[in-house]
Protein backbone atom coordinates (compact mmCIF):
# COMPACT_ATOMS: atom_id res chain seq x y z
CA UNK A 1 0.00 0.00 0.00
CA UNK A 2 1.45 3.35 -1.13
CA UNK A 3 0.79 6.77 1.34
CA UNK A 4 0.73 8.77 -1.63
CA UNK A 5 1.05 8.05 -5.45
CA UNK A 6 1.36 11.11 -7.75
CA UNK A 7 -0.15 10.88 -11.24
CA UNK A 8 1.98 13.35 -13.51
CA UNK A 9 5.33 14.89 -13.63
CA UNK A 10 5.05 18.40 -14.64
CA UNK A 11 5.89 21.56 -12.51
CA UNK A 12 3.07 20.39 -10.45
CA UNK A 13 3.80 16.56 -9.52
CA UNK A 14 7.58 16.67 -9.45
CA UNK A 15 7.12 19.73 -6.71
CA UNK A 16 3.83 17.65 -4.72
CA UNK A 17 6.95 14.71 -4.96
CA UNK A 18 9.24 16.71 -3.43
CA UNK A 19 7.05 18.11 -0.43
CA UNK A 20 5.77 14.90 0.14
CA UNK A 21 9.65 13.29 -0.51
CA UNK A 22 10.56 15.33 2.45
CA UNK A 23 7.91 14.18 4.87
CA UNK A 24 8.96 11.02 4.53
CA UNK A 25 6.25 9.58 2.48
CA UNK A 26 8.25 8.01 -0.25
CA UNK A 27 5.78 8.83 -2.79
CA UNK A 28 5.68 6.68 -6.13
CA UNK A 29 5.73 9.17 -8.55
CA UNK A 30 3.37 7.60 -12.79
CA UNK A 31 4.93 9.89 -15.15
CA UNK A 32 2.74 8.77 -17.81
CA UNK A 33 3.90 9.29 -21.63
CA UNK A 34 5.21 13.00 -21.80
CA UNK A 35 7.83 12.73 -18.80
CA UNK A 36 8.47 16.33 -17.77
CA UNK A 37 5.29 18.13 -18.27
CA UNK A 38 4.46 20.76 -21.35
CA UNK A 39 7.84 22.61 -20.24
CA UNK A 40 9.69 19.76 -21.80
CA UNK A 41 8.24 21.16 -25.25
CA UNK A 42 9.52 24.44 -24.42
CA UNK A 43 12.55 26.55 -25.36
CA UNK A 44 13.88 29.07 -22.67
CA UNK A 45 11.42 29.92 -19.31
CA UNK A 46 11.87 33.68 -18.40
CA UNK A 47 9.38 33.98 -15.58
CA UNK A 48 10.31 31.60 -13.43
CA UNK A 49 12.01 32.79 -9.85
CA UNK A 50 15.69 32.12 -9.44
CA UNK A 51 16.59 32.04 -13.21
CA UNK A 52 17.05 35.55 -13.78
CA UNK A 53 18.85 34.52 -17.02
CA UNK A 54 16.01 31.83 -17.98
CA UNK A 55 16.17 28.66 -18.14
CA UNK A 56 15.80 26.00 -20.72
CA UNK A 57 11.79 24.56 -20.11
CA UNK A 58 13.80 20.68 -20.19
CA UNK A 59 16.82 21.34 -17.76
CA UNK A 60 13.89 22.70 -14.98
CA UNK A 61 11.95 19.94 -15.08
CA UNK A 62 15.74 17.71 -15.05
CA UNK A 63 16.50 19.86 -11.99
CA UNK A 64 12.95 19.00 -10.40
CA UNK A 65 13.24 15.06 -10.75
CA UNK A 66 16.81 14.93 -9.63
CA UNK A 67 15.25 17.05 -6.31
CA UNK A 68 12.37 15.22 -5.81
CA UNK A 69 14.49 11.52 -6.30
CA UNK A 70 17.02 13.14 -3.69
CA UNK A 71 14.40 13.43 -1.67
CA UNK A 72 12.79 9.40 -2.25
CA UNK A 73 10.61 9.91 -4.79
CA UNK A 74 10.43 6.51 -6.70
CA UNK A 75 9.32 7.46 -10.66
CA UNK A 76 7.40 4.48 -12.30
CA UNK A 77 7.05 4.90 -16.45
CA UNK A 78 3.41 3.87 -16.48
CA UNK A 79 0.17 5.40 -17.14
CA UNK A 80 -3.11 5.43 -15.46
CA UNK A 81 -6.02 4.44 -17.05
CA UNK A 82 -9.34 4.45 -14.27
CA UNK A 83 -9.24 5.34 -10.60
CA UNK A 84 -11.38 3.76 -8.10
CA UNK A 85 -11.98 3.52 -4.68
CA UNK A 86 -12.91 0.25 -2.45
CA UNK A 87 -15.15 -0.66 0.37
CA UNK A 88 -12.18 0.08 2.92
CA UNK A 89 -11.69 3.87 1.55
CA UNK A 90 -8.61 3.45 -0.11
CA UNK A 91 -8.01 3.85 -3.64
CA UNK A 92 -6.52 2.36 -6.75
CA UNK A 93 -5.20 3.38 -9.59
CA UNK A 94 -5.39 0.80 -12.61
CA UNK A 95 -2.68 1.80 -15.28
CA UNK A 96 -3.38 0.83 -19.28
CA UNK A 97 -1.44 -2.67 -18.43
CA UNK A 98 -3.92 -3.49 -16.29
CA UNK A 99 -1.94 -3.46 -13.20
CA UNK A 100 -3.49 -2.05 -9.78
CA UNK A 101 -1.78 0.05 -7.21
CA UNK A 102 -3.36 0.86 -3.96
CA UNK A 103 -2.71 4.09 -2.72
CA UNK A 104 -4.39 5.92 0.54
CA UNK A 105 -4.07 9.42 -1.17
CA UNK A 106 -3.74 10.25 -4.73
CA UNK A 107 -2.29 14.13 -6.12
CA UNK A 108 -3.61 14.51 -9.79
CA UNK A 109 -0.84 16.54 -11.70
CA UNK A 110 -1.44 15.42 -15.51
CA UNK A 111 -1.93 18.58 -16.97
CA UNK A 112 -3.19 19.45 -19.93
CA UNK A 113 -2.43 18.47 -23.82
CA UNK A 114 -2.79 20.61 -26.86
CA UNK A 115 -5.84 21.46 -28.40
CA UNK A 116 -6.01 20.92 -32.45
CA UNK A 117 -8.33 22.96 -34.66
CA UNK A 118 -10.27 19.83 -35.52
CA UNK A 119 -10.15 19.78 -39.07
CA UNK A 120 -10.94 16.45 -41.04
CA UNK A 121 -7.17 15.01 -41.93
CA UNK A 122 -5.57 17.08 -39.32
CA UNK A 123 -4.30 13.91 -36.54
CA UNK A 124 -3.26 12.46 -39.72
CA UNK A 125 -1.43 15.42 -40.70
CA UNK A 126 0.57 15.15 -36.95
CA UNK A 127 4.04 15.00 -37.77
CA UNK A 128 3.46 15.58 -41.30
CA UNK A 129 3.21 19.41 -41.62
CA UNK A 130 0.90 19.44 -38.38
CA UNK A 131 2.25 19.88 -34.89
CA UNK A 132 1.79 21.87 -31.50
CA UNK A 133 5.39 21.72 -30.79
CA UNK A 134 8.01 24.38 -32.02
CA UNK A 135 10.65 23.23 -30.27
CA UNK A 136 9.96 19.64 -31.07
CA UNK A 137 9.68 20.17 -35.11
CA UNK A 138 10.98 24.02 -36.07
CA UNK A 139 14.36 22.78 -36.67
CA UNK A 140 12.75 20.70 -39.43
CA UNK A 141 11.56 23.69 -41.32
CA UNK A 142 14.50 25.61 -42.50
CA UNK A 143 14.17 27.95 -45.25
CA UNK A 144 10.45 27.36 -45.72
CA UNK A 145 7.28 29.03 -45.04
CA UNK A 146 5.13 27.71 -41.97
CA UNK A 147 1.89 29.24 -39.42
CA UNK A 148 1.38 28.99 -36.00
CA UNK A 149 -2.40 29.50 -35.22
CA UNK A 150 -3.55 30.96 -31.97
CA UNK A 151 -3.46 34.41 -30.28
CA UNK A 152 -2.12 33.67 -26.76
CA UNK A 153 1.05 33.56 -25.18
CA UNK A 154 2.07 30.05 -26.68
CA UNK A 155 1.34 31.53 -30.09
CA UNK A 156 3.50 34.17 -30.08
CA UNK A 157 6.61 32.21 -28.51
CA UNK A 158 6.20 29.46 -30.84
CA UNK A 159 6.01 32.13 -33.85
CA UNK A 160 9.25 33.93 -32.22
CA UNK A 161 11.03 31.03 -32.29
CA UNK A 162 10.49 29.44 -35.60
CA UNK A 163 12.09 32.35 -37.31
CA UNK A 164 15.47 31.05 -36.17
CA UNK A 165 14.54 28.80 -38.81
CA UNK A 166 11.75 29.47 -41.33
CA UNK A 167 11.92 32.24 -44.24
CA UNK A 168 8.21 33.33 -42.99
CA UNK A 169 6.32 33.22 -40.11
CA UNK A 170 2.41 33.87 -40.57
CA UNK A 171 0.48 34.05 -37.30
CA UNK A 172 -3.06 33.31 -38.41
CA UNK A 173 -5.29 34.45 -35.68
CA UNK A 174 -9.72 34.55 -35.22
CA UNK A 175 -9.60 37.95 -33.82
CA UNK A 176 -7.81 41.26 -34.55
CA UNK A 177 -5.69 41.68 -31.43
CA UNK A 178 -3.50 39.59 -29.11
CA UNK A 179 -4.40 37.85 -26.56
CA UNK A 180 -1.07 37.26 -25.41
CA UNK A 181 1.13 39.24 -22.54
CA UNK A 182 1.81 42.78 -23.78
CA UNK A 183 6.09 42.30 -24.10
CA UNK A 184 4.78 38.71 -26.10
CA UNK A 185 2.61 40.56 -28.28
CA UNK A 186 5.02 43.02 -28.83
CA UNK A 187 7.72 41.43 -29.29
CA UNK A 188 6.31 39.18 -31.79
CA UNK A 189 4.75 41.86 -33.73
CA UNK A 190 8.46 43.85 -33.98
CA UNK A 191 10.11 40.68 -35.52
CA UNK A 192 10.22 41.31 -39.03
CA UNK A 193 10.18 37.49 -40.07
CA UNK A 194 6.45 37.27 -38.60
CA UNK A 195 3.43 38.77 -40.51
CA UNK A 196 -0.08 38.45 -38.67
CA UNK A 197 -2.88 37.29 -40.38
CA UNK A 198 -6.09 39.16 -38.40
CA UNK A 199 -9.50 37.66 -38.44
CA UNK A 200 -8.76 34.56 -40.42
CA UNK A 201 -8.84 31.26 -39.94
CA UNK A 202 -7.83 27.74 -41.38
CA UNK A 203 -10.67 25.23 -43.06
CA UNK A 204 -8.38 23.08 -45.21
CA UNK A 205 -5.22 21.53 -45.00
CA UNK A 206 -3.48 20.64 -48.33
CA UNK A 207 -0.83 18.60 -49.08
CA UNK A 208 1.42 17.29 -51.70
CA UNK A 209 1.73 14.14 -53.67
CA UNK A 210 4.03 12.75 -50.17
CA UNK A 211 1.24 13.77 -47.91
CA UNK A 212 2.81 16.05 -46.38
CA UNK A 213 1.11 20.00 -45.59
CA UNK A 214 2.00 22.35 -48.84
CA UNK A 215 -0.39 25.09 -48.51
CA UNK A 216 -3.72 25.58 -46.37
CA UNK A 217 -7.02 27.04 -47.28
CA UNK A 218 -7.69 30.22 -45.09
CA UNK A 219 -11.03 32.30 -44.56
CA UNK A 220 -11.53 35.52 -43.50
CA UNK A 221 -13.90 35.91 -40.73
CA UNK A 222 -14.84 39.58 -41.57
CA UNK A 223 -15.04 39.21 -45.49
CA UNK A 224 -15.72 35.78 -45.78
CA UNK A 225 -13.10 35.49 -48.68
CA UNK A 226 -10.98 31.92 -48.82
CA UNK A 227 -7.94 31.93 -50.44
CA UNK A 228 -4.75 29.61 -50.57
CA UNK A 229 -1.61 30.19 -48.47
CA UNK A 230 1.74 27.89 -48.86
CA UNK A 231 3.41 26.91 -45.51
CA UNK A 232 5.05 23.68 -45.34
CA UNK A 233 3.92 23.05 -41.57
CA UNK A 234 1.39 24.46 -39.09
CA UNK A 235 2.16 24.71 -35.40
CA UNK A 236 -0.88 24.75 -33.42
CA UNK A 237 -1.21 26.82 -30.41
CA UNK A 238 -4.72 27.39 -29.34
CA UNK A 239 -4.81 26.31 -26.16
CA UNK A 240 -4.95 23.19 -24.31
CA UNK A 241 -7.81 20.41 -22.86
CA UNK A 242 -6.85 18.97 -19.26
CA UNK A 243 -5.77 15.82 -18.99
CA UNK A 244 -8.11 14.49 -16.62
CA UNK A 245 -10.01 11.38 -18.81
CA UNK A 246 -8.66 9.04 -16.11
CA UNK A 247 -10.47 10.15 -13.06
CA UNK A 248 -13.60 8.25 -12.94
CA UNK A 249 -16.67 9.54 -10.75
CA UNK A 250 -13.93 10.28 -7.86
CA UNK A 251 -13.31 13.63 -8.95
CA UNK A 252 -15.45 16.90 -10.72
CA UNK A 253 -15.05 18.46 -13.69
CA UNK A 254 -16.30 21.47 -14.82
CA UNK A 255 -18.01 22.36 -18.34
CA UNK A 256 -14.44 22.61 -20.06
CA UNK A 257 -13.00 19.17 -18.72
CA UNK A 258 -11.01 20.95 -15.62
CA UNK A 259 -10.98 19.06 -12.53
CA UNK A 260 -13.26 20.63 -9.74
CA UNK A 261 -10.96 21.71 -6.97
CA UNK A 262 -12.73 22.41 -3.13
CA UNK A 263 -12.90 26.12 -1.66
CA UNK A 264 -10.40 24.42 0.73
CA UNK A 265 -7.47 24.45 -2.02
CA UNK A 266 -6.38 21.66 -3.77
CA UNK A 267 -8.74 18.66 -2.36
CA UNK A 268 -11.47 17.07 -4.72
CA UNK A 269 -15.35 16.14 -3.86
CA UNK A 270 -13.01 12.50 -2.48
CA UNK A 271 -11.10 13.16 0.55
CA UNK A 272 -7.74 12.05 0.25
CA UNK A 273 -7.61 12.84 -4.32
CA UNK A 274 -6.05 16.14 -4.76
CA UNK A 275 -5.62 18.08 -7.87
CA UNK A 276 -2.91 20.39 -8.95
CA UNK A 277 -1.75 22.19 -11.70
CA UNK A 278 -2.97 22.96 -15.26
CA UNK A 279 -5.27 19.75 -15.00
CA UNK A 280 -7.23 21.81 -12.47
CA UNK A 281 -6.43 25.64 -12.99
CA UNK A 282 -7.55 27.02 -15.97
CA UNK A 283 -6.81 30.37 -15.10
CA UNK A 284 -3.36 30.90 -13.80
CA UNK A 285 -1.49 28.32 -15.86
CA UNK A 286 1.91 29.26 -15.17
CA UNK A 287 4.60 27.26 -14.36
CA UNK A 288 5.45 28.49 -10.83
CA UNK A 289 1.47 28.62 -10.41
CA UNK A 290 1.50 24.62 -10.56
CA UNK A 291 4.56 24.18 -8.99
CA UNK A 292 2.49 26.27 -5.87
CA UNK A 293 -0.44 24.24 -6.48
CA UNK A 294 1.44 20.82 -5.98
CA UNK A 295 3.08 22.20 -3.20
CA UNK A 296 -0.68 22.68 -1.49
CA UNK A 297 -1.81 19.35 -2.54
CA UNK A 298 1.25 18.08 -0.75
CA UNK A 299 0.78 19.69 2.31
CA UNK A 300 -2.92 18.39 2.38
CA UNK A 301 -2.41 15.01 1.53
CA UNK A 302 -0.14 14.68 4.46
CA UNK A 303 -2.39 16.49 6.76
CA UNK A 304 -4.93 13.74 5.50
CA UNK A 305 -2.19 10.99 6.44
CA UNK A 306 -2.29 12.38 9.67
CA UNK A 307 -5.83 12.79 10.88
CA UNK A 308 -6.62 9.55 9.40
CA UNK A 309 -3.72 7.48 11.19
P1 LIG B 1 -4.52 30.76 -24.43
O1 LIG B 1 -3.97 31.91 -23.68
O2 LIG B 1 -5.78 30.12 -23.99
O3 LIG B 1 -4.69 31.26 -25.95
C1 LIG B 1 -5.27 30.43 -26.90
C2 LIG B 1 -5.38 31.22 -28.19
O4 LIG B 1 -5.89 30.35 -29.19
C3 LIG B 1 -6.29 32.43 -28.09
O5 LIG B 1 -5.74 33.51 -28.79
C4 LIG B 1 -7.58 31.93 -28.75
O6 LIG B 1 -8.27 32.93 -29.44
C5 LIG B 1 -7.07 30.93 -29.75
N1 LIG B 1 -8.02 29.86 -30.01
C6 LIG B 1 -8.65 29.07 -29.09
N2 LIG B 1 -9.42 28.16 -29.69
C7 LIG B 1 -9.28 28.38 -31.01
C8 LIG B 1 -9.83 27.77 -32.16
N3 LIG B 1 -10.67 26.71 -32.09
N4 LIG B 1 -9.48 28.23 -33.37
C9 LIG B 1 -8.61 29.28 -33.49
N5 LIG B 1 -8.07 29.91 -32.43
C10 LIG B 1 -8.39 29.46 -31.22
O7 LIG B 1 -3.47 29.56 -24.54
P2 LIG B 1 -1.86 29.59 -24.53
O8 LIG B 1 -1.33 30.60 -25.44
O9 LIG B 1 -1.49 28.15 -24.75
O10 LIG B 1 -1.48 30.00 -23.06
C11 LIG B 1 -1.98 29.22 -21.96
C12 LIG B 1 -1.45 29.79 -20.66
O11 LIG B 1 -0.02 29.59 -20.58
C13 LIG B 1 -1.68 31.29 -20.52
O12 LIG B 1 -1.97 31.57 -19.18
C14 LIG B 1 -0.35 31.88 -20.91
O13 LIG B 1 -0.11 33.13 -20.28
C15 LIG B 1 0.63 30.82 -20.41
N6 LIG B 1 1.87 30.85 -21.19
C16 LIG B 1 2.87 31.66 -20.75
C17 LIG B 1 4.04 31.75 -21.45
C18 LIG B 1 5.12 32.66 -20.95
O14 LIG B 1 4.83 33.49 -20.12
N7 LIG B 1 6.34 32.53 -21.39
C19 LIG B 1 4.23 31.02 -22.63
C20 LIG B 1 3.19 30.20 -23.07
C21 LIG B 1 2.01 30.13 -22.34
P3 LIG B 1 -9.00 34.13 -28.67
O15 LIG B 1 -7.90 35.07 -28.26
O16 LIG B 1 -9.90 34.68 -29.70
O17 LIG B 1 -9.72 33.52 -27.52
Amino acid sequence: MEQVVIIGTGCAGWTAAIYTGRANLSPLVLSGTQLGGQLTTTTEVENFPGFPDGVMGPELMGRMQQQAEKFGARVEYKKVDHLSRGDDGHFTITTDSGEEIKSQTIIIATGAAPRYLGLENEMSLIGHGVTSCATCDGAFYRDVPVAVVGGGDSACEEANFLTRFASKVYLIHRRDELRASKIMAERVLANEKVEPIWNSGITEYLTDDDGEVRAVTLENFQSGEQSELEVKCVFVAIGHVPNAQFVGDLVDLDENGYILQNSRGTGTKTPGVFAAGDVADHVYRQAITAAGQGCAAAIEAERYLADSE
